[in-house]
């Protein structure tokens, strides 16, 4: 079967602003509002168990140098994990 390719909401820190970013399994791509071209891309393996408080846990744009987490849906048990929506964070102090 296909790599199915589903849309997932981006949250943009302040303002309620929102945008649509696609994933599959536990990627995720969208695009930063900083308007740089390329998508940014991630995945929430390397999430735990720290997630966003940890480096690795984290997308950073190149060009704005924003902080994303890609949000993973809440499982029990092990394996990949759903990639069910984007999150733009502050950055780690
Ligand atoms: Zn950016």
């Amino acid at each position: 079967m296909p790599q199915r390719q589903r849309q997932v909401s981006v949250n943009f820190l302040g303002k309620k602003r929102r945008s649509v970013g696609v994933a599959t399994g536990n990627n995720a791509a969208w695009r930063c509002r900083c308007g740089r071209s390329l998508w940014l891309i991630g995945h929430t393996l390397s999430c735990s168990p720290g997630g966003p408080n940890t480096p690795a846990g984290r997308v950073e744009c190149p060009h704005c140098r924003r902080h994303y987490f890609v949000v993973p849906r809440a499982t029990a048990g092990n394996g990949a994990k759903r990639a069910i929506r984007v999150e733009e964070i502050p950055p780690l102090n």
